[in-house]
C-alpha cells in the first residue's frame, strides 16, 4: 500500500492581500468568472472588482443562490461556459467553495478560492459537499483537482462574525482526533493512500495551535482586530484542517454531523459547530468502547471548548431534552451516513453511538 498527500497548488495568507489579488492568479490567465453570494458581494465584492480592474484583468460576476446543490452548480457552469474565461474564482463561505469546485470540475477550468471566513475546512480540499435544497447532506464527491490557488485575507477574517471563526475552530479541532482514529484503524485517506508522516504531523500541529491560540484569536475577532494569534488560528482552520482531514481521513466527528443533518431539520447550527459536538461523541465513544476514560484529554478538550464557546451537548446545539427516539435516529443516521462512522479502530453500531449520546447527556446534566 502506498502513502499519499495532496494539497492545493498554492496557498497565500496575510493582511489585505486581496488588494493585490491578480498577482497571485495571473499565471492562470486574465479573465475570470467570480462566483459569489450576495451578502459577501456587499461586503468585499467592490474591493475585489477594483483590485482586478486596477490590474487590467477582466471578470464576470455570477451570483450564487445560497445552497450547494447539483442543479445550482450546473446552472452556474452553464453561465461560466458562455463567458470563455481562463479560471473560476469562488469567493465566500463553505457552500460557495463547494459549488465553485463543482463548477471548475464541470468546466475543466483552474480554480481560485478566496474564503471570506475561517468557518470550515472546505477551501483547501478536493472534496465538494452537495446538499438538497432543504440543506440535507447528500454526498461528498471528489473533484479532479484541489483548488489551484487559495487566498486568505486575514483582515477579512478578522471582520467576519466571530461565530464563523469559532465554528471553523470546531471543524479544525476534529482533525487530529479523526486522524488518530484513522491512523489506529489503518484507514485509507481521501487521496487513495495511507497517511504520510507529514499529514499526521499537520493534524497534530492544527490541534496544538488551536489549544494555544484559539481563545486569543476569538478575542481579536470580537474586537474586529487582526492579531498574530488570529493569523495562526486562520492557518489552522483553513490550511491545516483542510490538508489534515483530506490526507488522514474523517471519522465519527464528521459522521455525527452528517447523521444529524438527516434528523434535525432545519439543521440548527453551522457545519463546524455540529462537527465540534461530533468530536465530543467520538471521544466518549472511544473511552466507552476501550473501557478507559482519558481524564487528561477530556479535561483539555472540554476546557478548550468552554474557552471558545464550542458546543459540548445537543442542548448547546439548540436541541432541548432530546427524546430516546431522537437520539436513536441520530445514532442510526450517523451509521448510515457513509463510511466515516466506520473508520474507527472498532466496530461502530447505532447502539454504540446511542450509548455515547446518553452518556454525554448525563455528564452535562
Ligand atoms: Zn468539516
Amino acid at each position: 500500500m502506498f502513502k499519499s498527500i495532496v494539497t492545493p497548488g498554492k496557498y497565500y495568507q496575510g493582511k489585505d492581500i486581496v488588494d493585490n489579488l491578480f498577482k497571485y492568479i495571473e499565471f492562470i490567465g486574465d479573465n475570470f468568472a467570480i462566483i459569489i453570494d450576495r451578502v459577501v458581494y456587499n461586503f468585499v465584492g467592490k474591493r475585489i472588482e477594483d483590485s482586478l480592474i486596477n490590474s487590467g484583468a477582466s471578470y464576470s460576476v455570477i451570483m450564487f443562490n445560497d445552497e450547494s446543490t447539483e442543479a445550482e452548480a450546473n446552472r452556474i457552469a452553464g453561465v461560466v461556459k458562455s463567458k470563455n474565461v481562463d479560471g473560476v474564482v469562488g469567493l465566500g463561505g463553505g457552500k460557495v467553495m463547494d459549488t465553485s469546485k463543482l463548477v471548475s470540475n464541470i468546466c475543466n477550468l483552474p480554480l481560485v478560492v478566496i474564503p471570506t471566513s475561517a468557518a470550515s475546512d472546505a477551501p483547501c480540499s478536493a472534496a465538494s459537499v452537495i446538499y438538497k435544497e432543504d440543506g440535507t447532506f447528500v454526498k461528498s464527491s471528489r473533484m479532479k483537482r484541489n483548488p489551484d490557488v487559495v487566498i486568505v485575507d486575514t483582515m477579512i477574517i478578522a471582520k467576519a462574525p466571530v461565530r464563523l471563526l469559532v465554528a471553523g475552530m470546531g471543524d479544525a479541532f476534529a482533525t487530529f482526533y479523526e486522524a488518530r482514529a484513522c491512523h489506529e484503524s489503518g484507514t485509507i485517506n481521501y487521496t487513495g493512500g495511507r497517511h504520510t508522516e507529514s499529514a499526521y504531523a499537520l493534524a497534530k500541529l492544527c490541534n496544538e495551535i488551536l489549544l494555544k491560540y484559539g481563545s486569543e484569536a476569538k478575542k481579536s475577532v470580537e474586537k474586529k482586530e487582526w492579531s498574530e494569534s488570529l493569523e495562526k488560528v486562520t492557518e489552522a482552520n483553513i490550511y491545516l484542517s483542510g490538508v489534515g482531514f483530506e490526507n488522514n481521513g474523517c471519522a465519527i466527528a464528521h459522521a455525527i454531523y452528517n447523521g444529524m443533518t438527516a434528523v434535525l431539520k432545519p439543521f440548527p447550527v453551522m457545519h463546524g459547530e455540529g462537527v465540534a459536538f461530533g468530536t465530543i461523541v467520538q471521544l466518549v465513544t472511544e473511552y466507552l468502547v476501550s473501557g478507559s476514560w482519558n481524564d487528561d484529554e477530556w479535561k483539555e478538550v472540554t476546557e478548550f471548548y468552554k474557552s471558545v464557546d464550542l458546543p459540548l451537548t445537543l442542548k448547546d446545539l439548540g436541541v432541548e431534552n432530546p427524546s430516546e427516539e431522537t437520539l436513536m435516529s441520530i445514532a442510526e443516521a450517523t451509521c448510515n451516513s457513509g463510511s466515516n462512522a466506520h473508520k474507527m479502530p472498532f466496530t461502530v453500531t447505532p447502539e454504540v453511538i446511542y450509548k455515547s449520546l446518553v452518556k454525554i447527556n448525563d455528564l452535562f446534566d
